[in-house]
């Protein structure tokens, strides 16, 4: 019998309801296409093979892959990958596999990976390869991908998520559903990238690199936090134009949501190029 690998983040679904569930959610239409990362032995594969028209999915464990062609024999529409889903390069891998059509995600993902397999999936401008993304991770990491501006869950990531697309929970699994049983318990959230970009954004890079300044040291103020990003201007010259933008001089990382770091981060990269 096939041994599950802590490494690989192995917790397997039992419960044949889950993926059925995750499965339906996945996309509206059954002429969607499948991009499934880590099938594991194919208890999610099979049921995306049986709801829509073509399923590739990436699996990293080399121990797995006679397992899937056994499991998933009896369907033509499936193909595995045996690569490390991180190293793909994405854009011409769906290219290959897709070849123009409707492209959806659904994975129930290896824990601890997911926020890298997340933002493989949105950046470089991937986000637009997808109708959908749906995925199964940690509770707690779905409060803080869902989380509201201002709330102690919410973070960097948040507002990465929020630059890219729409997210919201669709429904929580228990820890007995898998074998083994995670330590957490789990959920799937469904995230919806932006079609064409929605926030006029000077710089992409650098409203990154201001978003992770601000969520760096979390207790401080922005006016103490952006110093790295602000060239060297002073607290008072930062307050000064945080206030101009109609936020306090005193105000946190934490309150600022994805269109309030667009609107910083504008002015501050504007900044920045004219003391150069
Ligand atoms: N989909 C199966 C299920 O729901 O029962 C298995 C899910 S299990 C939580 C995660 C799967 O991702 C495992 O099969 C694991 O080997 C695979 N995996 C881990 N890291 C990966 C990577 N970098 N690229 C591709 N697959 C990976």
């Amino acid at each position: 019998e096939f041994a599950p690998k802590k490494g690989f983040g192995q917790n397997f679904l039992i419960n044949p309801a889950i993926p059925q569930r995750i499965a339906e959610s996945a996309a509206r239409d059954s002429d969607t296409c499948i991009l499934e990362i880590g099938p594991g032995i194919g208890a999610l594969t099979a049921e995306l093979a049986s709801r829509y028209e073509k399923v590739v999915a990436v699996e990293i464990d080399s121990a797995l892959i006679p397992v899937l062609e056994y499991t998933l024999s009896e369907f033509d529409n499936v193909t595995v990958a045996h690569e490390d889903f991180m190293k793909l390069p994405l854009a011409d891998f769906i290219n290959e596999n897709f070849n123009g059509k409707k492209v959806s995600v659904c994975a129930n993902l290896p824990y601890y990976i997911t926020t890298p397999i997340i933002m493989h999936l949105l950046e470089d401008g991937n986000a637009s390869l997808f109708e959908s993304i749906t995925v199964m991770i940690q509770t707690e990491v779905a409060a803080r991908f869902t989380a509201k501006a201002g709330s102690s869950e919410y973070g960097a990531i948040t507002a990465a998520l929020d630059y890219y697309g729409t997210v919201r929970k669709l429904f929580d699994v228990s820890a007995g559903n898998f074998h083994p049983a995670p330590k957490v318990s789990s959920s799937v959230v469904q995230i919806c990238p932006y079609k064409t970009p929605a926030y006029d954004v000077s710089d992409e890079k650098f409203l990154f690199e201001v978003i992770s300044a601000a969520f760096g040291q979390r207790r401080k103020t922005l006016v103490n936090t952006l110093s790295a990003v602000s060239g060297g201007r002073s607290k008072t010259e930062l307050a000064e134009l945080l206030e101009n933008l109609g936020f306090r001089a005193d105000i946190r990382g934490e309150k600022l949501s994805v269109s309030d770091f667009v609107k910083l981060s504008n002015a501050l990269f504007e900044l920045n190029k004219s003391s150069n």
